[in-house]
């Protein structure tokens, strides 16, 4: 299913004061638009991005609107919200089947809220999120004397994201032209007389509208909601296994191991190497070592394979990740490999950019099992974590 996602960010913020539109002000050191997008850059299933911005800010976009990981047209936003959003439609890919609109002043959107709308638009055709009033809801009048009590079971307090079948905004929007303002989509589509879905929303999902929402929004940042400490972690797992040969060097991470036997391969051989490669490449989706220094090219014929790692890493930090530990275990039944674990451990620290309390090497016998536990072979597992680097989302790598 194709999922476009539109950003509202055309405002001036009037309301907060200050000649600065209020969505390129800055929530936890990033600009509170550069979060709203990631939201939706960052969840599986949205497609595209359209963002609708000031004419200032559409005429001179900022790095991360113009290096985003997925598709994202950047348009000026109009007069009134509606327009904005019916100018960033005009832009739609015509497969898109959902189109799901959100406020840049929503920063903290978790993926479980934008997930829930998506999957009820498509079932209802329209969605929003809303929570439920607690507050008892009195109507005023103009003195501000209570003229009654609204029941409160019937009340919503709308959010976003909302979330439309392609044709059911479509058909809104165009009512939107020629009628008064609307306050969100949802009542666009109210007007066509279709019905919209209420789903949960989440408290923390706040508009930042006033200087006292900013501080509420940062708290909510420090208790780690809608950070992105958790969704630029990336792990990899990597395994690797050599033959046991008479007449080659034993390396295992950049160190030569007095041995009688060594390992058999096109490189030098170096499986922790490899295995450790393979992790950091896997983190990012970016294939195996294999692909990436085949056994058929001549480049890496007895190449050091500390080399090769260090290329992944230059790889991955080219996208925006950076290593933040690696753990490997090396099964092999002989030799005995814990005098040279510090070395191995230092040798990966200097070439992965870590110290060696980041890195995590055990020797395991295979007690006798397999071609391991006979002395065939030697193999190893490895794992990988990386994090997004520079406190921005980051590009794939091929
Ligand atoms: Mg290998």
């Amino acid at each position: 299913m194709h999922v476009t996602a539109i950003i509202a960010a055309g405002g001036r913020g009037a309301r907060f004061g200050g000649a600065r539109p209020k969505q390129l002000l800055r929530l936890g050191g990033r600009p509170i638009l550069e979060r709203s997008v990631e939201a939706f850059l960052r969840h599986p299933r949205i497609t595209d991005l359209i963002v609708a911005v000031p004419a200032d800010v559409a005429a001179e976009p900022p790095e991360y609107l113009r290096t985003a990981v997925k598709p994202l047209t950047v348009v000026e936003g109009g007069a009134r919200r509606q327009d904005s959003v019916a100018r960033a439609f005009a832009c739609l890919s015509a497969a898109t089947d959902i189109v799901v609109v959100h406020d840049a002043a929503r920063p903290l959107v978790t993926d479980a809220v934008i997930a829930r709308t998506l999957d009820a638009a498509a079932e209802d055709g329209a969605a929003i999120a809303a929570l439920p009033a607690t507050d008892t809801v009195k109507r005023g009048d103009e003195r501000r004397l209570i003229v009654g009590t609204v029941p409160r079971g019937e009340i919503y307090l709308a959010q976003t994201p909302q979330a439309f079948r392609t044709a059911v905004l479509r058909e809104a929007l165009a009512r939107g032209d020629q009628e008064a303002d609307a306050t969100d989509e949802a009542a666009l589509v109210e007007r066509t007389g279709r019905p919209v879905r209420l789903v949960d929303g989440d408290p923390r999902n706040v508009k930042i509208t006033t200087a006292d929402d900013l501080d509420l929004a940062e708290r909510l940042l420090g208790e780690g909601v809608g950070g992105p400490a958790v969704s630029l972690l990336r792990i990899g797992t990597g395994y690797d296994l050599h033959r046991l040969v008479e007449g080659r060097l034993l390396i295992l991470g950049g160190v030569v191991i007095p041995f009688e036997k060594g390992l058999a391969g096109h490189s030098d051989a170096d499986a922790v190497c490899h295995a450790v490669t393979d992790a950091i490449l896997g983190a990012v989706a970016a294939g195996d070592i294999g692909r990436h220094f085949p056994d058929t090219d001549p480049r890496w014929k007895d190449a050091d394979s500390l080399a090769l790692l260090a290329h992944a890493v230059d790889m991955v930090s080219a996208a925006g990740y950076g290593v933040v530990n690696v753990d490997v275990v090396v099964i092999a039944e002989r030799p005995k490999l814990a005098p040279h674990v510090d070395s191995m451990r230092a040798n990966l620290a200097r070439v992965l950019g870590i110290t060696p309390a980041q890195v995590g090497i055990k020797g395991k016998t295979n007690e006798g099992v397999g071609s391991v536990g006979a002395g065939e072979s030697i193999a190893v597992h490895a794992v990988a974590l990386l994090n997004g680097v520079g406190g921005h989302f980051s590009r794939t790598v091929e």
